[in-house]
């Protein structure tokens, strides 16, 4: 598989599994189509038209021109200069590194990070909260965001990858995506009763048993074990947290559990004033499924097989043949 086509696929999978529905990612690069055509001079010259095809802002080949066969990735959830190292000296003891794949962006795809959180709103507004209100605390939260990351040094990795001729992407709400949509059908499907329950509910998937084994396991933030779960909303996707101020909507909307990859004291304060229970699924893991989730999906648009070199906190699991078999492909490695 080509780079250009992993790439490809990558989006694809991450449009397939969008919380806004196909419909709502075509009207937001419609959108986009029309705010481009109407700019002029610079602002046309600097603007990003890989997102009139992709619409997230926060997944970009850093590296490499496209052409490049991918055969064996070294995938880790952060990606920097050293990581990039590593390819290399893999690749000087025998093993090939055609690509290296990040989770988290960087680069210039972490400059655009705060573009996928608008769709956080409709993710809320599913869930019973006004969609004026949502888009209105979502898009102060996104100019915060875009404020905090301005100063950053964003580019270490690429340039890395550059001088080492190592190809180098990163897939962020693409995978994020995966994970927040398997979530969100598990509990739907399973209905926990009880905040134990849904922690329970999580324990049984391989990525977290790994991240317990690691200290990082799914825990209880806010709430015990006994507690009622009732409606549960997964928040998993669109960038990063979204705005605290949003828990009072969410609570007078009638969610009352919320399961995060991980909370801030602030948002935490928040939502305990509005008595709403919050578990934490783990950071880490939570980026772990979706980007296997993602693999699996590109591996299938492959038609072959690509090898997977995990690093950075990345467990593979495969869920391929579990899928045909009923039997899985292995379990993550476990490290201690
Ligand atoms: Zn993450």
């Amino acid at each position: 598989m080509k780079l250009r086509d992993f790439y490809k696929a990558a989006v694809a999978a991450g449009m397939a599994a969008d919380p806004r529905g196909k419909e709502g990612v075509q009207e937001w690069l419609e959108l986009r189509r029309k705010k481009y055509e109407g700019l002029k001079g610079d602002a046309k010259e600097y603007f990003d038209t890989e997102s009139l095809e992709n619409p997230f802002g926060d997944t970009r080949i850093l590296n490499g021109t496209g052409d490049e066969d991918i055969r064996r990735v070294l995938v880790g959830i952060d990606i920097d200069a050293g990581e990039v190292v590593l390819a290399d000296r893999l690749r000087e003891r025998g093993q090939k590194v055609d690509l290296v794949l990040a989770h988290h962006p960087s680069g210039r795809a972490l400059g655009n990070l705060h573009e996928v959180m608008g769709m956080q709103a409709d993710i809320l507004a599913a869930f019973g909260v006004p969609i004026s209100a949502a888009e209105d605390l979502m898009d102060s939260r996104a100019k915060e965001v875009e404020r905090r990351l301005m100063p950053g040094n964003h580019t270490r990795a690429s340039d890395a990858a550059r001088l080492l001729g190592i190809p180098l992407m990163c897939t962020h709400t693409p995978a994020d995506n995966h994970v927040h949509r398997f979530l969100q059908e598990s509990v739907d499907r399973e209905k926990p009763r009880r905040l134990g329950d849904v922690v329970d509910l999580l324990q049984a998937i391989p990525e977290y048993q790994e991240g317990a084994r690691q200290g990082a396991g799914p825990r209880i933030l806010l709430g015990d074990r006994d507690r009622k779960a009732g409606k549960v909303l997964v928040s998993m996707t669109g960038g990063t947290s979204g705005n605290k101020k949003l828990l009072e909507n969410l609570a007078s909307s009638g969610v009352n559990t919320l399961v995060e990859m991980h909370m801030s004291d602030e948002h935490r304060d928040e939502a305990k004033k509005f008595h709403v229970n919050v578990i934490i699924a783990g950071h880490i893991a939570s980026d772990t499924i979706g980007m296997n989730l993602m693999l699996d999906s590109i591996v299938r648009a492959a038609g072959h097989p690509i090898e997977v070199i995990d690093c950075s906190g990345f467990v593979r699991y495969s869920r391929l043949a579990t899928a045909r078999s009923g039997k899985s492909t292995g379990k993550p490695r476990t490290r201690r």
